[in-house]
């Protein structure tokens, strides 16, 4: 189905969503506010296909994610289900098994992704805001291509219960807003502990509306020296020094920082992402979810012609080279260095954090490409998560907010925080939306 010009909802139920509007109670925050649900996170009765063959018209929820839970209970109404690469592998939504999204803000271009129907039927107007996931990018990249603001929260920061996993040590369920300040608003209700995720912090939830319009003023922000190089584009540099001028002409002082093992971040992702995809994925067996494929005299090949038939090339690769990285002989070399590295990333970041309140750099090396442009080179694709993979693998929050358009293509400046400090990206993304 393709609700909208866009292509950006897999499935909606109207019936559905006026009863519940008809019920709604207006005196709660967000009392009868429709969100659009990306289609990895379990929302009761609905359908959740991850954008799969392998799930397509064949699993429906049974349960609420957290996250869908805590927002009925603010009084929202989660609304259909939103198209992403599948399984959320991928950066432009082209890995959707099941169709097309277009970017509403740059037609005949990818919406980013995997996040891409989140972010596109937010930018199109079908919906306010939505819930996205980002592993490596997922939310910030595609609301960089499409014009509209994205949020990661910090890791443990929201439930992941109901999400399904991808990296699960990557993870993070966040929203998709037209402002920073509805961003502040849904990230108060998605906030909290939860006993159902055991990587979820017990920490408490400031009110993030509170402190967005301090201003930048007295904020120490980073520029990180390893991000401005050759592979970016230079209008996209220009529109990042711009962006830093207008935090400085606001009071706030811009320092040349140091993440010197930016270099190694991509291929780190890399191998820790596929790693734990090609673990959690083995769930998809033909026995326990989803869609079966017939003619399979016995379990190996059950298994085997199900995968074959239900996952798409992106998740096969991922899949592929997961169990590369892990299988014994391959496993110090590979994984076990991986994670040594993302020590060191993470340390680069705990230094620079020790001179900065905010560090701020691009989301995606160039503007969003046309449809069909890079779909088939992957390592392209790969390279150009270098900027939003360092956040997941640390851990830190980060926004991409709205930064004046190049040749009419959207552009996102990435705010990247301390651990737990959403209040100060959410402070500079404030001043830079109200500064365009
Ligand atoms: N583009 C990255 C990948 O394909 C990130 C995806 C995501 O954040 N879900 O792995």
């Amino acid at each position: 189905m393709n609700h909208g010009t866009p292509g950006a909802f897999l499935s909606f139920n109207p019936d559905k969503a006026l009863a519940e509007a008809d019920k709604a109670d207006i005196s709660k925050p967000l009392g009868g506010i429709p969100i659009g649900i990306k289609d990895n996170i379990n929302v009761l009765d609905e359908p959740c296909s991850c954008a799969s063959k392998i799930l397509q018209n064949s699993y429906t929820s049974p349960y609420d994610a957290t996250a869908i839970l805590q927002l009925r209970n603010a009084g929202a109404i989660p609304l259909g289900r939103l198209n992403l690469d599948e399984f959320a592998m991928g950066s432009s939504t082209e890995h959707s098994a099941l169709q097309t999204t277009h970017n509403p803000a740059a037609p005949g271009h990818i919406p980013g992704g995997s996040s891409g129907g989140s972010a596109a039927a937010v930018a199109g107007n079908l919906i306010p805001a939505s819930l996205g996931s980002d592993t490596g990018g997922s939310i910030r990249q595609p609301a960089a291509h499409c014009g509209v603001v994205g949020l990661k929260p910090t890791y443990g920061r929201v439930s992941r219960y109901g999400l399904v996993a991808f990296g699960s040590s990557l993870d993070q369920i966040g929203p998709i807003t037209r402002t920073v300040s509805d961003a502040a608003i849904l990230l108060n209700h998605l906030s909290g502990h939860d006993p159902k995720d055991s990587t979820s912090l017990n920490h408490p939830t400031p009110d993030f509306t509170q402190s967005i319009n301090k201003g930048a003023k007295g904020l120490k922000i980073g520029l990180p020296i390893e991000y401005f190089t050759d592979g970016l584009c230079p209008k996209m540099k220009e529109r990042i020094e711009v962006a830093a001028k207008s935090l400085e002409s606001q009071g706030a002082e811009i320092l040349q920082i140091s993440l010197p093992h930016t270099e190694y971040a991509v291929a780190t992702y890399y191998i820790i992402a596929p790693a734990e995809a090609s673990s959690n994925l083995s769930r998809f067996d033909g026995v326990r979810y989803g869609n079966r494929a017939p003619n399979s005299p016995d379990i190996p090949s059950l298994h085997q012609n199900t995968r074959a038939l239900g996952f798409g090339p992106e998740v096969k690769r991922r899949i592929i080279l997961g169990t590369y990285v892990l299988s014994s002989g391959y496993y110090d070399a590979y994984y076990l260095r991986a994670q040594k590295v993302r020590t060191l990333i993470r340390q680069d970041f705990e230094q620079a954090f020790q001179k900065v309140d905010a560090i701020i750099a691009p989301v995606s090396p160039e503007t969003a490409p046309k449809l069909g442009e890079i779909s088939n080179d992957p390592i392209k694709q790969f390279l150009a998560d270098i900027f939003t993979i360092s956040a997941n693998l640390t851990g830190n929050p980060a926004i991409s907010v709205p930064l004046k358009p190049i040749n009419n293509l959207p552009v996102g400046l990435q705010i990247i925080g301390k651990h737990l400090d959403e209040e100060t990206i959410l402070r500079c993304a404030q001043s830079i939306e109200q500064g365009t």
